[in-house]
């Protein structure tokens, strides 16, 4: 089966060409982010009209890329049903289900959760993760810890409280007045705090960590004391480089410090249940920072337990929106023949625990 995947649940117009046996034929993204770097964030409005503009290109720049004819090679056309921003998400649908109808090929519409949590099985072709696994979730909406059981059902642990990890590097970049990366704000942040290791000079008081011993996240408790501890050092303006950098390294070391602890919780909360889980997936946008990478795979390898976990990562480039994901999580239902009607509907908000309940 040979698919084409559409995505366009936030900013990112992306497009990619993948089939069943696991090969990505082509994979673009066309990236936003000088749109919305003069918003200092997602501006709904532009995001639309970018996407419009752009996923033509995407499309037609996929199929160039894999060498393929839509009508003749490729067996059905996947797209973002959400959850995400009811204006983009229209456009990438709108646009699978008129190519779908009009050259006659079968459509489904995918969970972008679902996605990012089985881009590991396309990535790692042959060493695949072992359901039932437990799975990190971080990205610029969501902080979920999921036992994933199948490729189709994800018993909910712990989400946040309040706001994602992600949204929470955009807005202390923002605080910090650092430049956007072409991949945003967030990964900014990270090579910020990585490029010296000239805040040991400077001392910050550290953020204490919110919700202790609790499987629940809470991220807008990092960014308001990140906020406060700006405040402290009399603001941003005319702060030295050092004390900015050691704020933002007590920022990422504190969110990060965050996760670490819901996971080993998530792992307790498995054993004391005799769920038996090797592997660990992370995914998400901020699951390619590699700082977070390198600690986590320290927290598992220190986890008290008589066999060692196997820790997953899609390739940085994989983490963050694209549409390659989303064609191969598709591929689950095109196989079993299990395909979407033309008249299928977004839903903008849509809970993993409902992955089955709207059927069209
Ligand atoms: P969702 O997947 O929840 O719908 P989204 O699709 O907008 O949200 P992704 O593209 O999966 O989000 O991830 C984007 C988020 O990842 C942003 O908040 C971004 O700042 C963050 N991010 C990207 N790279 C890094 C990094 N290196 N370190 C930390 N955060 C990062
Ligand atoms: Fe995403």
């Amino acid at each position: 089966l040979t698919i084409l995947g559409i995505e366009s649940s936030a900013d990112d117009t992306c497009a990619a060409i993948v089939d069943s046996d696991g090969k990505i034929h082509s994979n673009v993204v066309i990236k936003q982010h000088d749109v919305h770097e003069v918003y200092g964030g997602i501006n709904p409005l532009s995001a639309i009209h970018s996407h419009q503009s752009n996923m033509p290109f995407a499309v037609k720049r996929a199929l160039k890329e894999a060498n393929l004819d839509l009508k003749r090679d490729i067996d059905g056309i996947a797209f973002t049903r959400g959850p995400g921003m009811a204006g983009c998400l229209s456009v990438g649908m709108d646009a699978a289900k008129t190519l779908a109808a009009a050259l006659e090929k079968p459509l489904v519409g995918v969970h972008h959760m679902q996605a990012h949590a089985l881009t590991v099985m396309l990535t790692e072709r042959g060493n695949e993760p072992k359901f039932p696994f437990l799975t990190l979730l971080i990205s610029g909406g969501h902080t979920l810890l999921l036992l994933a059981k199948s490729v189709n059902e994800f018993k909910l642990l712990a989400t946040t409280n309040d706001e994602s990890i992600g949204r929470s590097f955009d807005k202390v970049s923002k605080l910090l007045k650092l430049k956007w990366t072409n991949l945003g704000p967030g990964d900014a942040l990270e090579k910020f705090v990585a490029e010296t290791d000239d805040s040991a000079e400077s001392t910050v008081t550290p953020i204490t960590r919110p919700l202790p011993g609790q499987l629940a996240f809470s991220y807008s408790a990092h960014h308001s004391q990140t906020k406060a501890l700006i405040e402290s050092h009399g603001g941003v303006e005319g702060m030295d480089i050092a004390t900015k950098r050691a704020i933002a390294r007590e920022f990422q070391t504190a969110a990060v410090g965050h996760l670490e602890e819901k996971l080993v919780l998530g792992l307790n909360w498995c054993r004391k249940r005799d769920i038996h889980v090797r592997d660990v997936v992370v995914s998400g946008g901020v699951a390619s920072n590699s700082y977070l990478r390198e600690r986590l795979r320290r927290s598992l390898d220190k986890y008290n337990s008589d066999e060692s976990f196997r820790l997953f990562f899609p390739p940085p480039y994989l983490c963050t929106d694209n549409a390659a994901m989303i064609a191969w999580a598709s591929t689950y239902r095109f196989s079993k023949g299990d395909t979407d009607d033309y008249s299928v509907g977004l839903l903008s908000k849509w809970d993993l625990k409902d992955l089955n309940a709207y059927k069209t």
